[in-house]
């Protein structure tokens, strides 16, 4: 494709995606495929000659788009959210255009220092403790998602603990992780990665009624597994589950981390960014003792298309002891001087997308103003639904907490709980088949919860009401809710 060529095309493609943004709203939610009908409209092998743009441009509307779940859909509220806007998309774009690798300072040094500032001002924009900074012995850094963060946080811990045996040796010792009911799943995969292992994944009792990790519980299995030989590395606190939003007491978990040298990683990937309202910096309580990493997601709730996790550290000598490797091909005298970072190190893979640039285009496009004000909106629809759910006699409120996430269900009156929970799962299918809005659900104390996660950039209080609406129709069609 020459220039003239990819000026003419790229015009066209950034017209679609305009298009697309003006008329989301006219999609069904959820994808209405079958599984297979996306697969059965391409071809089945290549083409053995190249063929124009126009032809890409018209399966994208042919096959791909009914195959699209539209999660930037104002009604789109599964899950968490993913935002995307216009600023991350040309981020993006320039990123694509430009094409560098930045695994070395010096494949493209702008690469590099554009990253380590824009992790400073976006510290600096969640108040987060000075001792992440990259002026001291910490450092953010860029990683693909909150999964990837919590393996090289447990990497870099296993290094601090072990100083690198290992990496050397293997797993040679009993090694464990702390983790609640409510932890993200990715510790457990990451100590499957590691080889530490599923079964030395302990879980820390909740309270009941917070689900917040208990401390208390937490020093008294890592006395006991230390007692028993084993070599405690790392504690995951989240502040922000992913099933309820629930927040495990930071502070607390860090002191009990202090006693026994165990790495404290707080997983923030939805919750985090709310620090950007001074109001929500309560979620930063405990980050200035002793918490060694911390992530959290602009590409959830910032405005920021995937990919995008912001991790830091406070102390960047472990994780970069436990990731680097030098290879003949990639000495250069920029990374032998000692004065650049080299983000290789701090990641897995070696080769790394520019993905500072849609931070940048982002943090400088809304300005903190603007991302606050997309935080607030969120909040403000959230607390307005859980007020009208907490009034209904026909549905029961889990104690709502202040972020975008609302957790509730209907109460089916007379039903088994089993059958209630059947009967929850079946409205929620039926909104979701509708196409109307999209919702996904958890399970607390055993009981099935709808799951509706406010905080695409389009939605408004006419999406909310519609949604509330829909889900009251479809509940009364199921059957008859208590007080109807
Ligand atoms: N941690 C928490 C608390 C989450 O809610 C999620 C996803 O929702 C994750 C981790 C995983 O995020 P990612 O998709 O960035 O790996």
């Amino acid at each position: 494709m020459t220039p003239e060529e990819f000026r003419r095309y790229g015009k066209q493609v950034v017209d679609w995606i305009a298009d697309y943004q003006e008329k989301v709203e006219s999609y069904p939610v959820q994808s209405q495929v079958r599984p297979g009908e996306v697969l059965a409209s391409l071809p089945a092998g290549p083409p053995e000659e190249g063929e124009g743009f126009e032809a890409v441009l018209a399966d994208l509307d042919r096959v791909v788009m009914p195959g699209i779940t539209h999660w930037q859909h104002p009604s789109f509220f599964a899950y968490f959210p993913a935002n995307a806007s216009g600023p991350a998309i040309l981020g993006e774009l320039l990123s694509a255009g430009l094409g560098v690798q930045g695994m070395l300072w010096a494949t493209s040094p702008a690469c590099t220092e554009l990253e380590t500032r824009m992790l400073d001002w976006l510290a600096e924009l969640l108040g987060l403790p000075a001792r992440f900074r990259s002026d001291g012995d910490g450092g953010g850094v860029i990683q693909d998602s909150a999964s990837d963060a919590v393996l090289i946080a447990l990497l870099a811990a296993l290094h601090r603990r072990d100083g690198g045996a290992a990496a050397r040796e293997g797993i040679t010792r009993r090694h464990t992780l702390y983790v609640s009911s409510q932890t993200h799943s990715s510790l457990e995969k990451a100590a499957r990665v590691t080889g530490i292992g599923a079964a030395n994944v302990r879980v820390v009792d909740v309270d009941p009624d917070t689900l917040a990790m208990d401390p208390a519980h937490l020093d008294a299995l890592i006395t006991e597994d230390i007692a028993a030989g084993a070599v405690p590395v790392l504690a995951c606190a989240t502040v922000g589950t992913t099933s309820t939003t629930a927040v495990d007491p930071v502070r607390e978990i860090g002191e009990v981390c202090s006693r026994h040298g165990v790495w404290l990683h707080v997983d923030a990937a939805y919750a985090g960014v709310a620090a950007v309202c001074p109001e929500f910096r309560w979620v930063n309580d405990g980050l200035d003792g002793h918490v060694d990493s911390y992530a959290t997601n602009p590409h959830k709730w910032l405005l920021t298309n995937f990919d995008c996790t912001a991790l830091w550290v406070a102390d960047r000598a472990p994780l970069v002891g436990a990731l680097s490797i030098l290879p003949e091909y990639l000495r250069n005298r920029a990374s032998a001087s000692g004065e650049v970072i080299d983000y290789r190190d701090w990641q897995i893979s070696l080769g790394r997308r520019f993905r500072a640039l849609k931070l940048w285009a982002v943090i400088r496009w809304y300005g903190a103003e603007g991302l606050r004000a997309h935080i607030r909106s969120g909040v403000r629809l959230a607390a307005e639904l859980a007020s009208r759910i907490g009034a209904d006699p026909g549905f029961a409120l889990l104690e709502h907490h202040p972020f975008g996430l609302v957790c509730f269900r209907p109460r089916w009156e007379g039903l088994p709980d089993d059958e209630a929970d059947a009967a929850t799962l079946r409205v929620m299918e039926r909104l979701n088949a509708s196409g109307d809005l999209y919702l996904t659900h958890t399970r607390v104390g055993g009981r099935v919860l709808l799951r509706m996660a406010i905080g695409a950039p389009g939605t408004g209080d006419a999406h909310v009401e519609a949604a509330w609406r829909r889900i009251r129709e479809e509940t009364a069609r199921e059957g008859r809710p208590a007080g109807q």
